[in-house]
């Protein structure tokens, strides 16, 4: 069992997620929700589930919310009561904040308040969807920052046989393929001599704009 403490504040699909999976990989997670039903359903997968308002400092407070390492809150529709208790929380002295936010304006309000990481799970996904759905060979998508994205491209039929000094992705793009997938293997440090085979897939890092380029250049 791992000791590093979570607790997921809002047990919605995301914040049940959250909490199941931290559950499963084995460490201590307190869920906490204002509806009792959801409190209840989680509460054979989490360590300890809570009824509780997390608007009410007192009852943060007597949960002994400041010992935990991190807490998330996953209140989504009730932006009010995400401020709030992101609010609380910093007020408390919670070492690490992360928040679900709604939409920009929410995040933005986060970020001033002290959240130490805002997320937005269904702007993510549609992102990386719209990704693979505009170009079939990028099997991912993440944002880094801004400006940066990583993606995981398929091997072309215009790749296969090169290595990865003819392939000039560096060079001709200014993106870095920081990886090669090949099957269940993983090579994490390609070398220039490295001869790409059909079925690999390249996990390229870069300024958003140059992997546009690169998908596009592959797309055919
Ligand atoms: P998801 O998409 O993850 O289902 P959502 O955007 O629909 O989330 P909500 O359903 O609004 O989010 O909120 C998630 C959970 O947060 C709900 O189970 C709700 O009961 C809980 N919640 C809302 N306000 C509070 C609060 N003040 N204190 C504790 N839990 C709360």
């Amino acid at each position: 069992m791992n000791n590093k403490q979570f607790a997921v504040i809002g047990i919605g699909r995301f914040g049940s997620s959250v909490a199941r999976s931290l559950s499963e990989m084995g460490y201590e997670v307190l869920a906490i929700d204002s509806d009792e039903q959801r409190t209840q359903e989680i509460s054979s997968i989490v360590t300890h589930a809570v009824s509780a308002d997390s608007t009410d400092e007192d009852a943060l407070r007597a949960l002994g919310i400041r010992n935990f390492d991190v807490v998330v809150v996953a209140i989504g529709e009730d932006i009010q009561a995400s401020i709030l208790t992101t609010l609380i929380l910093k007020d408390l002295g919670v070492p690490l904040i992360v928040v679900k936010a709604q939409n920009e304006l929410h995040g933005k309000v986060l970020q001033k308040i002290g959240a130490d990481k805002v997320i937005f799970p269904e702007r993510d996904m549609g992102l990386r969807v719209a990704h693979h759905l505009t170009s079939p060979n990028i099997l991912d998508y993440i944002e880094l920052s801004e400006d940066y994205s990583i993606v995981e491209m398929r091997v072309t039929d215009a790749m296969v046989g090169k290595n990865m000094k003819e392939l000039s992705i560096r060079a001709q793009f200014g993106c870095n393929v920081m990886a090669i997938k090949k099957g269940t293997k993983m090579n994490i440090s390609p070398s220039p001599d490295d001869r790409l085979e059909k079925e690999d897939v390249l996990i390229i890092v870069g300024e958003k704009g140059n992997l546009q380029k690169l998908e596009m250049a592959y797309s055919k």
